[in-house]
Protein backbone atom coordinates (compact mmCIF):
# COMPACT_ATOMS: atom_id res chain seq x y z
CA UNK A 1 0.00 0.00 0.00
CA UNK A 2 1.44 3.56 -0.87
CA UNK A 3 -0.33 6.87 -0.78
CA UNK A 4 -0.11 8.72 -3.92
CA UNK A 5 -0.81 12.50 -4.21
CA UNK A 6 -0.93 14.00 -7.91
CA UNK A 7 -4.18 13.73 -10.21
CA UNK A 8 -5.17 16.86 -12.03
CA UNK A 9 -9.04 17.75 -11.47
CA UNK A 10 -11.68 15.57 -12.95
CA UNK A 11 -14.92 14.03 -13.25
CA UNK A 12 -15.59 10.47 -11.08
CA UNK A 13 -18.59 9.19 -13.07
CA UNK A 14 -20.64 6.42 -11.26
CA UNK A 15 -23.78 4.29 -12.39
CA UNK A 16 -27.04 3.87 -10.94
CA UNK A 17 -28.09 1.99 -13.99
CA UNK A 18 -27.19 1.26 -16.94
CA UNK A 19 -28.92 4.41 -18.16
CA UNK A 20 -28.08 6.99 -15.16
CA UNK A 21 -26.20 8.02 -12.66
CA UNK A 22 -24.00 10.94 -11.06
CA UNK A 23 -20.37 11.95 -11.20
CA UNK A 24 -18.61 14.34 -8.67
CA UNK A 25 -15.38 17.02 -9.33
CA UNK A 26 -12.58 15.81 -7.37
CA UNK A 27 -8.75 17.03 -7.22
CA UNK A 28 -6.10 15.82 -5.24
CA UNK A 29 -5.73 11.83 -5.33
CA UNK A 30 -4.63 12.08 -1.60
CA UNK A 31 -4.30 8.14 -0.78
CA UNK A 32 -4.41 5.19 -3.39
CA UNK A 33 -4.02 1.49 -2.67
CA UNK A 34 -4.47 -2.49 -3.57
CA UNK A 35 -5.28 -4.54 -0.49
CA UNK A 36 -6.07 -7.59 -0.71
CA UNK A 37 -9.80 -7.31 -1.28
CA UNK A 38 -9.96 -3.94 -2.88
CA UNK A 39 -8.84 -1.30 -4.48
CA UNK A 40 -8.76 1.91 -1.97
CA UNK A 41 -8.79 5.52 -3.25
CA UNK A 42 -9.06 8.65 -1.07
CA UNK A 43 -9.86 12.24 -3.07
CA UNK A 44 -10.06 15.53 -2.00
CA UNK A 45 -13.24 16.85 -3.46
CA UNK A 46 -14.68 20.33 -3.43
CA UNK A 47 -18.46 18.84 -2.77
CA UNK A 48 -17.32 16.84 -0.14
CA UNK A 49 -14.30 17.03 1.49
CA UNK A 50 -12.35 14.18 1.53
CA UNK A 51 -14.63 11.16 0.38
CA UNK A 52 -13.89 7.24 0.22
CA UNK A 53 -14.18 5.00 -2.82
CA UNK A 54 -13.55 0.89 -2.86
CA UNK A 55 -13.40 -1.00 -6.06
CA UNK A 56 -14.30 2.91 -7.77
CA UNK A 57 -17.59 2.99 -5.55
CA UNK A 58 -18.40 5.78 -3.78
CA UNK A 59 -18.56 4.73 0.17
CA UNK A 60 -18.18 7.96 2.47
CA UNK A 61 -17.18 11.53 2.56
CA UNK A 62 -15.98 13.37 5.30
CA UNK A 63 -18.81 16.28 3.94
CA UNK A 64 -21.70 14.09 4.19
CA UNK A 65 -20.91 10.99 6.26
CA UNK A 66 -23.85 11.91 8.76
CA UNK A 67 -26.80 11.16 6.43
CA UNK A 68 -25.81 7.98 6.28
CA UNK A 69 -24.15 7.02 9.22
CA UNK A 70 -26.73 8.56 11.83
CA UNK A 71 -29.77 7.05 10.11
CA UNK A 72 -28.51 3.71 10.11
CA UNK A 73 -27.68 3.70 13.72
CA UNK A 74 -30.12 5.86 15.70
CA UNK A 75 -33.61 5.26 14.09
CA UNK A 76 -32.53 1.25 15.37
CA UNK A 77 -30.75 1.96 18.62
CA UNK A 78 -33.53 4.61 20.20
CA UNK A 79 -36.63 1.91 18.88
CA UNK A 80 -34.20 -0.38 21.34
CA UNK A 81 -35.38 0.43 24.87
CA UNK A 82 -31.92 -0.32 26.35
CA UNK A 83 -29.07 -1.11 23.71
CA UNK A 84 -25.76 -2.27 25.27
CA UNK A 85 -24.33 -4.88 23.17
CA UNK A 86 -23.81 -4.10 19.22
CA UNK A 87 -22.03 -6.06 16.58
CA UNK A 88 -21.35 -4.27 13.47
CA UNK A 89 -20.19 -6.22 9.90
CA UNK A 90 -17.76 -4.17 7.84
CA UNK A 91 -17.85 -0.33 8.47
CA UNK A 92 -14.12 -0.29 8.15
CA UNK A 93 -14.04 4.04 8.16
CA UNK A 94 -15.34 3.85 11.73
CA UNK A 95 -17.85 5.87 11.13
CA UNK A 96 -21.08 3.53 12.14
CA UNK A 97 -18.91 2.62 15.73
CA UNK A 98 -18.81 6.57 16.35
CA UNK A 99 -22.82 6.52 15.95
CA UNK A 100 -23.51 4.05 18.51
CA UNK A 101 -20.79 4.82 20.59
CA UNK A 102 -22.78 7.70 21.35
CA UNK A 103 -25.39 6.17 23.06
CA UNK A 104 -24.77 6.02 26.49
CA UNK A 105 -26.33 2.79 27.26
CA UNK A 106 -23.89 1.14 24.88
CA UNK A 107 -21.48 -1.16 26.83
CA UNK A 108 -19.61 -3.67 23.76
CA UNK A 109 -19.13 -2.47 20.45
CA UNK A 110 -17.87 -5.32 18.36
CA UNK A 111 -16.89 -4.73 14.89
CA UNK A 112 -15.49 -7.08 12.04
CA UNK A 113 -14.12 -5.85 9.09
CA UNK A 114 -12.51 -8.28 6.74
CA UNK A 115 -9.86 -5.94 5.80
CA UNK A 116 -7.61 -4.48 8.21
CA UNK A 117 -5.85 -2.26 5.85
CA UNK A 118 -9.18 -0.35 5.20
CA UNK A 119 -9.21 0.12 9.12
CA UNK A 120 -5.51 1.26 9.18
CA UNK A 121 -6.33 3.46 6.46
CA UNK A 122 -9.40 4.87 7.86
CA UNK A 123 -7.71 5.76 11.48
CA UNK A 124 -5.34 7.65 9.69
CA UNK A 125 -7.21 9.31 6.87
CA UNK A 126 -10.22 9.76 7.97
CA UNK A 127 -10.63 10.91 11.96
CA UNK A 128 -13.00 13.38 10.81
CA UNK A 129 -15.33 10.40 10.22
CA UNK A 130 -14.37 7.97 12.98
CA UNK A 131 -13.59 10.67 15.69
CA UNK A 132 -11.42 7.93 17.68
CA UNK A 133 -14.12 5.67 17.98
CA UNK A 134 -11.55 2.28 17.39
CA UNK A 135 -9.28 3.59 20.49
CA UNK A 136 -12.44 3.55 22.93
CA UNK A 137 -11.94 1.16 25.65
CA UNK A 138 -15.79 -0.77 24.95
CA UNK A 139 -14.97 -1.22 21.18
CA UNK A 140 -13.51 -4.91 20.08
CA UNK A 141 -12.26 -4.86 16.43
CA UNK A 142 -11.82 -8.05 14.39
CA UNK A 143 -10.08 -8.64 11.30
CA UNK A 144 -12.25 -11.33 9.64
CA UNK A 145 -15.12 -12.65 7.42
CA UNK A 146 -18.23 -11.33 8.64
CA UNK A 147 -20.38 -14.20 7.11
CA UNK A 148 -17.54 -16.61 9.09
CA UNK A 149 -17.71 -14.52 12.53
CA UNK A 150 -21.84 -14.27 12.58
CA UNK A 151 -22.31 -18.44 11.68
CA UNK A 152 -19.86 -19.00 14.25
CA UNK A 153 -21.33 -16.58 16.56
CA UNK A 154 -24.45 -18.20 16.43
CA UNK A 155 -23.44 -21.49 17.06
CA UNK A 156 -21.73 -20.02 20.42
CA UNK A 157 -24.58 -18.83 21.49
CA UNK A 158 -23.82 -14.93 21.67
CA UNK A 159 -26.45 -12.46 21.78
CA UNK A 160 -26.70 -8.57 20.85
CA UNK A 161 -29.23 -6.23 21.51
CA UNK A 162 -28.25 -4.68 17.68
CA UNK A 163 -26.54 -5.59 14.57
CA UNK A 164 -25.54 -3.55 11.90
CA UNK A 165 -24.54 -4.78 8.65
CA UNK A 166 -22.29 -1.73 6.58
CA UNK A 167 -21.17 -3.60 3.74
CA UNK A 168 -20.03 -2.93 0.20
CA UNK A 169 -22.87 -3.63 -2.27
CA UNK A 170 -24.00 -7.45 -2.62
CA UNK A 171 -21.24 -8.16 -5.53
CA UNK A 172 -18.81 -10.91 -5.41
CA UNK A 173 -17.62 -11.99 -1.84
CA UNK A 174 -20.16 -9.77 -0.12
CA UNK A 175 -23.23 -11.54 -1.97
CA UNK A 176 -23.49 -14.45 0.94
CA UNK A 177 -23.94 -11.38 3.86
CA UNK A 178 -27.41 -10.59 1.73
CA UNK A 179 -28.99 -14.16 1.66
CA UNK A 180 -31.76 -15.49 4.25
CA UNK A 181 -29.43 -18.04 6.07
CA UNK A 182 -26.81 -14.92 7.17
CA UNK A 183 -29.96 -12.98 8.05
CA UNK A 184 -31.46 -15.87 10.11
CA UNK A 185 -28.06 -16.45 11.53
CA UNK A 186 -27.77 -12.67 12.65
CA UNK A 187 -31.70 -13.55 14.18
CA UNK A 188 -30.37 -16.22 16.34
CA UNK A 189 -27.83 -13.58 17.74
CA UNK A 190 -30.46 -10.84 18.20
CA UNK A 191 -33.41 -13.46 19.91
CA UNK A 192 -36.79 -12.13 20.51
CA UNK A 193 -36.34 -8.85 21.57
CA UNK A 194 -32.87 -7.33 19.39
CA UNK A 195 -33.24 -5.45 16.22
CA UNK A 196 -30.97 -5.33 12.66
CA UNK A 197 -29.50 -2.73 10.76
CA UNK A 198 -28.50 -2.38 7.09
CA UNK A 199 -28.80 -0.68 4.18
CA UNK A 200 -31.11 -2.01 0.88
CA UNK A 201 -29.81 -0.13 -1.51
CA UNK A 202 -32.80 2.09 -3.19
CA UNK A 203 -36.63 1.69 -4.55
CA UNK A 204 -36.10 4.36 -7.17
CA UNK A 205 -32.57 3.49 -9.19
CA UNK A 206 -32.05 -0.37 -7.62
CA UNK A 207 -35.84 -1.21 -7.43
CA UNK A 208 -35.79 -4.75 -7.97
CA UNK A 209 -32.75 -5.30 -5.45
CA UNK A 210 -34.47 -3.23 -2.85
CA UNK A 211 -38.00 -5.52 -3.49
CA UNK A 212 -34.88 -8.86 -3.19
CA UNK A 213 -33.32 -7.69 0.13
CA UNK A 214 -37.01 -6.77 1.80
CA UNK A 215 -37.87 -10.40 0.89
CA UNK A 216 -34.88 -12.14 2.60
CA UNK A 217 -35.03 -10.13 5.36
CA UNK A 218 -38.76 -11.01 5.86
CA UNK A 219 -37.56 -15.07 5.60
CA UNK A 220 -35.93 -13.68 9.04
CA UNK A 221 -37.78 -11.60 10.96
CA UNK A 222 -41.69 -10.46 11.60
CA UNK A 223 -40.98 -6.98 11.42
CA UNK A 224 -39.24 -5.26 8.21
CA UNK A 225 -39.41 -1.30 8.10
CA UNK A 226 -37.62 0.34 5.14
CA UNK A 227 -36.30 3.97 6.38
CA UNK A 228 -36.15 6.44 3.23
CA UNK A 229 -33.13 8.62 3.45
CA UNK A 230 -31.61 11.04 0.63
CA UNK A 231 -27.33 10.16 1.00
CA UNK A 232 -26.18 13.44 -1.66
CA UNK A 233 -22.41 11.02 -2.41
CA UNK A 234 -24.46 8.35 -3.32
CA UNK A 235 -26.92 10.95 -6.10
CA UNK A 236 -30.10 9.30 -4.89
CA UNK A 237 -32.83 8.50 -2.25
CA UNK A 238 -30.84 5.83 -0.49
CA UNK A 239 -32.42 2.94 1.76
CA UNK A 240 -31.66 1.51 5.02
CA UNK A 241 -33.91 -1.07 7.19
CA UNK A 242 -34.46 -1.73 9.79
CA UNK A 243 -35.91 -6.02 11.17
CA UNK A 244 -36.68 -7.55 14.40
CA UNK A 245 -39.44 -10.22 15.73
CA UNK A 246 -40.68 -7.28 17.77
CA UNK A 247 -39.92 -3.94 17.62
CA UNK A 248 -41.50 -2.15 15.56
CA UNK A 249 -39.80 1.28 15.69
CA UNK A 250 -42.75 3.24 14.11
CA UNK A 251 -44.47 2.92 16.91
CA UNK A 252 -42.53 6.06 18.67
CA UNK A 253 -44.17 8.68 19.12
CA UNK A 254 -41.39 12.38 17.98
CA UNK A 255 -41.78 13.30 21.24
CA UNK A 256 -41.10 9.63 22.62
CA UNK A 257 -38.04 10.04 20.10
CA UNK A 258 -36.81 13.51 21.40
CA UNK A 259 -36.94 12.11 25.17
CA UNK A 260 -34.45 9.31 24.57
CA UNK A 261 -32.24 11.42 22.38
CA UNK A 262 -32.03 13.26 25.64
CA UNK A 263 -31.71 10.25 27.87
CA UNK A 264 -28.91 8.93 25.57
CA UNK A 265 -26.75 11.75 25.56
CA UNK A 266 -26.90 12.30 21.94
CA UNK A 267 -25.52 15.23 20.96
CA UNK A 268 -24.09 16.85 17.71
CA UNK A 269 -26.50 14.85 15.19
CA UNK A 270 -27.08 16.55 11.95
CA UNK A 271 -29.78 14.80 10.76
CA UNK A 272 -32.01 12.84 13.33
CA UNK A 273 -34.68 13.96 15.51
CA UNK A 274 -38.08 12.69 16.51
CA UNK A 275 -39.48 14.37 13.19
CA UNK A 276 -36.88 12.46 11.11
CA UNK A 277 -38.16 9.07 12.71
CA UNK A 278 -41.28 9.84 12.16
CA UNK A 279 -40.76 10.69 8.77
CA UNK A 280 -38.16 8.31 7.56
CA UNK A 281 -40.42 5.03 7.66
CA UNK A 282 -43.36 6.90 5.26
CA UNK A 283 -43.43 5.03 2.63
CA UNK A 284 -44.60 6.61 -0.85
CA UNK A 285 -47.35 4.53 -2.57
CA UNK A 286 -44.77 3.52 -5.52
CA UNK A 287 -42.22 1.91 -2.60
CA UNK A 288 -45.42 0.55 -0.61
CA UNK A 289 -46.27 -1.75 -4.06
CA UNK A 290 -42.68 -2.49 -4.53
CA UNK A 291 -42.16 -3.77 -0.81
CA UNK A 292 -45.04 -6.08 -1.44
CA UNK A 293 -44.42 -7.41 -4.48
CA UNK A 294 -43.67 -11.18 -4.44
CA UNK A 295 -39.75 -11.72 -4.75
CA UNK A 296 -38.28 -15.32 -3.97
CA UNK A 297 -35.87 -14.86 -1.14
CA UNK A 298 -32.23 -15.22 -2.12
CA UNK A 299 -30.52 -18.68 -0.31
CA UNK A 300 -26.72 -18.91 0.07
CA UNK A 301 -27.34 -21.87 -2.98
CA UNK A 302 -28.78 -19.47 -5.10
CA UNK A 303 -26.85 -16.42 -4.75
CA UNK A 304 -25.82 -16.01 -7.83
CA UNK A 305 -28.97 -14.81 -8.85
CA UNK A 306 -27.67 -11.66 -7.05
CA UNK A 307 -25.74 -11.07 -10.68
CA UNK A 308 -28.81 -10.50 -12.96
CA UNK A 309 -30.18 -8.22 -9.99
CA UNK A 310 -26.45 -5.91 -9.88
CA UNK A 311 -25.76 -5.76 -12.81
CA UNK A 312 -25.35 -2.27 -12.65
CA UNK A 313 -24.19 -1.20 -15.86
CA UNK A 314 -22.08 -1.70 -19.11
CA UNK A 315 -18.90 -0.11 -18.82
CA UNK A 316 -18.86 3.69 -19.06
CA UNK A 317 -15.31 3.37 -20.76
CA UNK A 318 -16.75 3.05 -24.50
CA UNK A 319 -19.44 6.11 -23.77
CA UNK A 320 -18.20 9.42 -24.95
CA UNK A 321 -19.14 11.49 -22.55
CA UNK A 322 -20.40 15.22 -23.83
CA UNK A 323 -19.81 18.02 -21.72
CA UNK A 324 -21.60 21.22 -23.33
N1 LIG B 1 -21.40 2.79 3.38
C1 LIG B 1 -20.83 1.91 2.38
C2 LIG B 1 -21.90 1.40 1.43
O1 LIG B 1 -23.08 1.55 1.74
O2 LIG B 1 -21.51 0.86 0.39
C3 LIG B 1 -20.09 0.78 3.07
C4 LIG B 1 -18.92 1.32 3.83
S1 LIG B 1 -17.78 0.23 4.52
C5 LIG B 1 -16.32 0.97 3.97
C6 LIG B 1 -17.92 -1.28 3.64
C7 LIG B 1 -16.98 -2.28 4.29
O3 LIG B 1 -17.47 -3.61 4.16
C8 LIG B 1 -15.57 -2.30 3.64
O4 LIG B 1 -14.62 -1.80 4.58
C9 LIG B 1 -15.34 -3.77 3.32
O5 LIG B 1 -14.00 -4.18 3.54
C10 LIG B 1 -16.31 -4.44 4.28
N2 LIG B 1 -16.66 -5.83 3.94
C11 LIG B 1 -17.00 -6.33 2.73
N3 LIG B 1 -17.23 -7.66 2.83
C12 LIG B 1 -17.04 -8.01 4.14
C13 LIG B 1 -17.12 -9.23 4.88
N4 LIG B 1 -17.42 -10.40 4.27
N5 LIG B 1 -16.86 -9.20 6.22
C14 LIG B 1 -16.53 -8.03 6.83
N6 LIG B 1 -16.42 -6.84 6.19
C15 LIG B 1 -16.67 -6.83 4.85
Amino acid sequence: MSGSGGGEERFLIETLTPHFGHFARVGKLLYEGQTEFQKIELFESPQFGKALRLDNVFQTSVGDEYFYHEMMVHPALIAHPNPESVLIIGAGDGGMAEEALKHNTVRRVVMVEIDGQVVEFSKKYLEEIHRGAFDDPRMELVIGDGFAWVMEAAERGERFDAVILDLTDPIGPSRPLYTVEYYQAIARLLGDAGIHVQHVENPVTRKELWAQLLANLREAYAQVHPILQYVPLYGTLWSFCNASQTIDPRALTPEQVEARIAERGLTDLMVYNGDVHRAAYALPNFARRLAEAPATPIRLADVDRFDAITAQSESTDHLRIVVE
